[in-house]
């Protein structure tokens, strides 16, 4: 129950409207906890209807994907588009290829979009869209064709000045090559700012790649600095998942002095005492998108687990949820504390339960929310859209700099 009769009336239109969307549901309810401190001294808010215009997106787009897979049969998907706020700049926002995505998830992954963006300081709107396609165990070609159709009528909802999208789970430089091949046909124009997380020879960025995983180190860094003198040296650490934003984690946190004991992917996890070999790891996820339980048949003195959530009971000073939302639970959340810990910050969207995030608080550990801790991602994205415009390339050493400034005011603004 909120304070504020203004944002309860709110929060129970926005479940009363979409009853069903439990995701978006729960991020507008955490967002809106946050508000009830400080709206009555607002009123302006309600009188202009500010905080209705927050939770509903601008525009939703749904759409049929038709494509044909190997076999000959055509298979259908559904594409989404959500366009939730463009007051400060184009919508801005990953694609998610995955069977779960619904529009529960893409209006909760669009909503925080929007205030992640703003935290960067850079002019971009919020935005997010996906498919129900699920890109695993597809060949090449078959992800080729189903990105080309979801591209044919995407297109029309995007451009440079309008919606410039990026990958998420699922999406990597594979997809977003064939999708920006696609529209480049389409449109017969080479713009290469409607698409960010590009390959580096048509107009991608250096270090947008790393960007998420540093990024998220780069803030827990400077949160350690300043809460606890203290710093990633020397520290245990466990971080979920094992795609784009897992394997940069795991490569910053360790640069940084940091030991990484754990990684996991859908099925289950691996645990190395003697520190994660993330050679072995590349090799397995980028090298043949192989699964993360390869490591333990390479790597002797390392074990894997059945199950994704077990990952959690592993003792560490440092944990960073990579994968998916929800994914610390109130009994993981237990794991956590009673290991030790002494930070938590968010890699992916919304991985924390409430009830975990109210375990973290009150036992005192640091907590960086995916809204600030996540947010390299989106900064990068941002300056390759800037070096597309310049028509320009800044070095990686250039661009990792502004990733770290960006971060640590990210975590002075917070
Ligand atoms: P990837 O597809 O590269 O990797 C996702 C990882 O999470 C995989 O190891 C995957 O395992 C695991 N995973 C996915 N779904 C589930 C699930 N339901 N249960 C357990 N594990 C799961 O995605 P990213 O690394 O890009 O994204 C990870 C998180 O970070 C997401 O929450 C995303 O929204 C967020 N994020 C990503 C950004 C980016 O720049 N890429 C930017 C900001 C946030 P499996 O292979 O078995 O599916």
């Amino acid at each position: 129950m909120l304070k504020s009769e203004y944002l309860q009336r709110v929060y129970d239109q926005v479940v009363a409207r979409d009853p069903d969307q439990k995701e978006f549901q729960q991020a507008v309810l955490e967002v809106l906890e946050s508000l009830d401190m400080i709206v009555d001294k607002h009123p302006e808010y309600e009188a202009n209807g500010i905080i209705e215009s927050f939770v509903e997106p601008e525009r939703v787009i749904t759409f049929r994907v038709p494509w044909m897979d190997d076999k000959g049969h055509v298979q259908v998907n559904r594409g989404y588009r959500v366009q939730f706020n463009s007051a400060i700049g184009p919508y801005k926002g990953g694609l998610r290829f995955h069977p779960t995505v619904n529009l529960s998830i893409l209006k909760f992954l669009g909503f925080e979009q929007i205030l992640k963006n703003s935290l960067t300081g850079l002019p971009i709107g919020g935005g997010k869209g996906g498919s129900d396609f699920d890109p695993k165990g597809k060949s090449d070609a078959e992800v080729m064709r189903f990105c080309q159709s979801f591209m044919t009528e995407l297109y029309r909802h995007i451009g440079q000045f309008t919606d410039v999208p990026a990958g998420d789970i699922g999406v990597g430089g594979r997809e977003i090559g064939y999708l920006f091949g696609q529209y480049r046909r389409i449109r017969d124009a080479h713009e290469a700012g409607v698409l960010t997380g590009k390959g580096l020879t048509y107009g991608g960025s250096l270090t947008r790649t790393e960007a998420t995983g540093y990024g998220l180190c780069y803030l827990t860094q400077e949160m350690l600095k300043c809460m606890k003198n203290d710093s990633f040296s020397g520290k245990t650490v466990v971080i979920s998942g094992s795609g784009n934003v897992a394997i940069f984690a795991t490569e910053k946190a360790t640069q940084l002095g940091g030991k990484v004991v754990a990684l996991s992917d859908s099925n289950g996890y691996i645990h190395d005492p003697n520190g994660i070999q993330l050679d072995v790891v590349k090799d397995i996820k980028l090298g043949h998108r192989g699964r993360i339980k390869e490591y333990a048949d390479r790597v002797p003195g390392s074990t894997y687990t059945e199950g994704f959530r077990g990952i959690w009971s592993i003792p560490c000073d440092i944990a960073l949820p990579c994968a998916t939302q929800n994914e610390i639970d109130a009994e993981a959340a237990e794991h956590i504390v009673k290991g030790g810990a002494i930070a938590v910050a968010e890699g992916a969207n919304m991985p924390s339960t409430p009830e975990a995030i109210q375990i973290f608080q009150k036992a005192g550990l640091l907590f960086a929310p995916a809204k600030a801790a996540n947010a390299g991602g989106v900064a990068t994205s941002a300056l390759e859209m800037s070096q597309n415009s310049m028509r320009y390339s800044w070095t990686f050493e250039e661009v990792d700099a502004k990733l770290q400034q960006i971060m640590v005011n990210i975590f002075h603004n917070i």
